[in-house]
C-alpha cells in the first residue's frame, strides 16, 4: 500500500506572491496555472474567507446593554434578544 500521497513536481509560479512552486498535490489545469497560490498564499486565502464568512451587517441592538450590533455571523431571525459580543461572552 503506498500511503504517501502523490506529488506533481513541475514548474509553476504563484499568481498571487510570484513565488516558485515546484511541488502540488495536484495536476494543475495549464489553463488555470494563473489560479495557482503558493502554500503560503493559500493559507492566507483561506484564513481570510474565513473572517469574511458570511457576515451580516445590520442595525441591531444588544437586549442586555442596548449596545449597538452593527455585524453577526448569522442573520437573525428573531432580533429582539439578540447579544452584543460582551453581553453573549457572560
Ligand atoms: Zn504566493
Ligand atoms: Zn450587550
Amino acid at each position: 500500500m503506498d500511503e504517501q500521497r502523490k506529488m506533481y513536481t513541475g514548474d509553476w509560479k504563484c499568481g498571487s506572491c510570484g513565488a516558485a512552486i515546484t511541488e502540488l498535490p495536484f495536476e494543475p489545469d495549464p489553463a488555470r496555472a494563473d489560479g495557482l497560490r503558493c502554500f503560503d498564499c493559500h493559507k492566507k486565502q483561506q484564513s481570510q474567507q474565513r473572517e469574511n464568512r458570511q457576515m451580516h451587517e445590520g442595525n441591531w441592538k444588544c437586549c442586555e446593554c442596548g449596545g449597538a450590533i452593527n455585524s453577526l455571523p448569522f442573520e437573525p431571525r428573531d432580533d429582539s434578544n439578540l447579544k452584543c459580543r460582551d453581553c453573549f461572552r457572560k
